[in-house]
């Protein structure tokens, strides 16, 4: 325990000056530029279970996780067994495939909330979509959405987000026409009045709610049930719809995610990250009737060259076949919470400004006092200096989380009691090197 030296960066760096000749910011998405954190940011070599290895031979125990998808961790075999299958036959033919049917299948079948679904390539396409969808059915233009819920980059989502543009303080991005911006009402979490008061303003003029299953690009923002019934009652009422964005929790929370989690149905529910498996997917689903509204049987288009590619078909039938056992998330929630509270408990005797939030396997470091975060705003922007200085103690530990305070962190099926208990002291040493001063 005690100081530990910063492991070695040099390939990472090597590369790193490389990608800044070729990408902005020497990245392909910002987040990954490790600018609000120490340091260059480190180049993956390979991922195997719970494992990650940089270009400069660093292993470490992977709590970012691709950000979400790999909920069975790194190079899984059977999924693995799947795409190459699937590879064997060609990569790509723009037209219809078995694949996409058996992905289908293995959602619709196992879901309450959806009848039809649309697979795209990434959870911005999704959502982008619904929200198009939302649009189209509706006949109206505006929609809501939350201070801090990042919804991917389409424009009109591109207003007082997460994830990137929080980390970076620009929460909403340049380019944004201001007539499309219009369109985007923007409320703080957890007010109800606030929700009210937009219904009144625009009486019949919004097509939708959008939030996120439970919010997890601003530091993780749990919401009350009850706030999220109100939010379906208040929709109903207005004939607006309700949209989960389930590109996080969808298949996380549970096979049937937040939806089934808070037992409220939702309008349309978009997914991402781990419906692919680690590939590029994305989906949305609605009922049959307004799915009916989608191209081409409706007049809502949407499209993609390659949309349902069987590679990344194979990749998530693989993954999602794994999970569908009810035993799958009871056990991994049962060894997450094992692993924040005992987190916790440390924490607490030590006196640390530090709470851990966290909801199945989803949980979140806040250098706070405050018992519950349940706004943006309730996040003080200083705060983040303090996991600028875990994130460097966790990586010289051997320990890899996410380069933003404002990120969340996952546990995977792949974690072993031996490496969270391994993972835990290095948090614990981590923690003490931060609050020394
Ligand atoms: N919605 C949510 C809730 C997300 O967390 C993300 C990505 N983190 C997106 C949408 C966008 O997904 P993608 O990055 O695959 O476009």
């Amino acid at each position: 325990s005690g100081k530990k030296g910063d492991i070695s960066r040099e390939k990472s760096a090597e590369l790193y000056a490389k990608a800044q000749q070729y990408f902005p910011g020497g990245v392909n998405s910002p987040v990954r530029a490790f600018k609000s954190v120490y340091g260059t940011p480190l180049f993956i070599e390979r991922g195997d279970g719970c494992f990650l290895w940089d270009a400069d031979g660093n292993k470490f125990i992977d709590f970012c996780c691709s950000w979400g998808p790999l909920i069975l961790g790194h190079n899984h075999p059977k999924i693995r067994e799947k795409v190459s299958k699937a590879l064997e036959k060609g990569l790509s033919f723009g037209a219809p495939t078995a694949l996409e049917n058996e992905l289908a299948e293995l959602i619709l079948k196992n879901n309450k909330c959806i009848e039809k679904i649309r697979f795209v390539s990434s959870g911005t396409e999704a959502v982008m979509s619904a929200i198009r969808l939302a649009r189209g059915y509706t006949g109206r233009d505006k929609i809501i959405k939350f201070e801090g819920c990042y919804h991917g980059h389409s424009d009109s989502l591109l207003v007082k987000a997460g994830s990137g543009l929080v980390t970076f303080g620009e929460t909403s991005s340049a380019g944004v026409p201001q007539s499309f911006a219009d369109e985007t009402i923007v409320i703080p979490l957890d007010d109800t009045k606030a929700v009210e008061t937009a219904f009144a303003q625009f009486d019949g003029q919004i097509a939708a709610i959008i939030i996120e299953g439970v919010p997890a690009n601003n530091g993780l923002l749990i919401q009350e049930p009850a706030y999220i019934q109100f939010l379906r009652d208040i929709t109903r009422k207005h004939r607006a719809l309700l949209i989960f964005d389930e590109v996080i929790t969808g298949f996380r929370l549970g096979f049937e995610g937040a939806a089934a989690y808070y037992g409220i149905q939702p309008d349309i529910i978009t997914y991402g990250k781990i419906i692919g498996g680690g590939m590029p997917v994305g989906a949305y689903g609605a009922s049959s009737e307004l799915m009916g509204h989608i191209s081409p049987d409706g007049g809502v288009y949407q499209a993609g060259t390659l949309s349902g590619n069987p590679v990344a078909m194979a990749a998530g039938i693989a993954q999602l076949s794994e999970l569908k056992s009810s035993s799958f998330y009871k056990s991994l929630h049962t060894k997450s919470n094992e692993f924040v509270e005992a987190i916790r408990r440390y924490t607490a005797a030590k006196n640390y400004k530090l709470k851990l939030f966290s909801v199945g396997s989803i949980f979140w470091f806040a250098f706070t006092d405050k018992e519950q975060i349940r706004a943006a705003s309730d996040i003080d922007h200083h705060s983040m200096e303090y996991y600028k200085a875990f994130h460097r103690e966790l990586l010289n530990r051997g320990i890899y989380f996410g380069p933003s305070g404002y990120e969340v962190g996952f546990v995977s099926a792949a974690h072993t009691k031996v490496e969270l208990e391994k993972a835990k002291r290095a948090i614990f040493e981590s923690l003490d090197e931060v609050f020394r001063h």
